[in-house]
């Protein structure tokens, strides 16, 4: 099992670790910064940093096959030699992409709270996010964009708290998700709380404030299929990929 220090604490952009496992599958650490993907989101890269200065790029992070296990993977052919369990490393992220995947993941749930419809399907990445919402009425793009910014600028504080599956089960309003139901059975769930705005099971890593989402926009409205309608947003100004 890893310490996963960014479920408490999406801005910390380095720690200091030990490596529990090399191999080819990626490296495992005591305790880590990166977000493994999941949940929709993607997952970190950074580099994990040696006393003596040697440095090994992680391009991705991945969980791993047994539950906790967190993969923070190295590009294809990069020579592992030197890199042993036991060592000691510091494991720091790239900072504008956690901070980009934060913004949007913030953003996502913003817009959850402004379409109210069942969401089934999510993808947030460092250049757009998008969500596809289980509906067949029409979406406004101007109008949603206008929803974010008015919650973005009214400043909500954004926190993470644990309920019971006992108050879930009292709530089931609180499943957004129709592809990713929250675990049960582990006693309790982590739900991410939007002061006012939204409240949903939730692992991923997110800002502090509405306010720091700053300036997104609805860059597409596609209808995927009968039932489906997929919002894309992306950053105001930011030339990028919208699917
Ligand atoms: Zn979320």
């Amino acid at each position: 099992m890893t310490d996963e220090l960014f479920r408490d604490d999406a801005g910390l952009l380095a720690c200091d670790a030990t490596i529990t496992a090399v191999t080819e599958a990626g490296i495992e650490l005591d305790r880590t910064v990166f977000y493994p993907q999941g949940g929709g989101q993607a997952g970190d890269t950074g580099a994990l940093v040696r006393a003596d200065g040697a440095t090994l790029a992680i391009t991705d992070t991945r969980k791993g096959t047994a539950p906790g296990q967190i993969l923070h993977l190295v590009a294809p052919g990069t020579d592992l030699s030197g890199w042993a369990t036991g060592q000691a490393v510091t494991a720091t992220i790239d900072a504008a992409r956690r901070q980009a995947h934060r913004r949007f993941h913030t953003a996502t749930h913003l817009l959850c709270a402004l379409v109210p419809h069942p969401v089934d399907g999510c993808s947030i990445t460092a250049g757009y996010a998008r969500l596809d919402f289980h509906m067949n009425e029409p979406l406004d793009k101007d109008a949603l964009t206008a929803g974010i910014a008015r919650l973005v600028a009214a400043a909500h504080p954004v926190g993470t708290r644990w309920i019971t599956d006992a108050e879930l089960d009292a709530n089931p309003g609180l499943v957004r998700s129709m592809s990713v139901q929250p675990p049960r059975g582990l006693g309790r769930i982590r739900v991410l709380e939007i002061e006012g705005v939204d409240l949903q099971p939730c692992g991923g890593t997110h800002v502090a404030n509405t306010a720091e989402v700053g300036d997104v926009m609805v860059t597409k409205i596609e209808k995927k299929s009968a039932m489906t309608r997929r919002v894309v947003l992306g950053f105001a100004g930011a030339a990028g990929p919208t699917n």
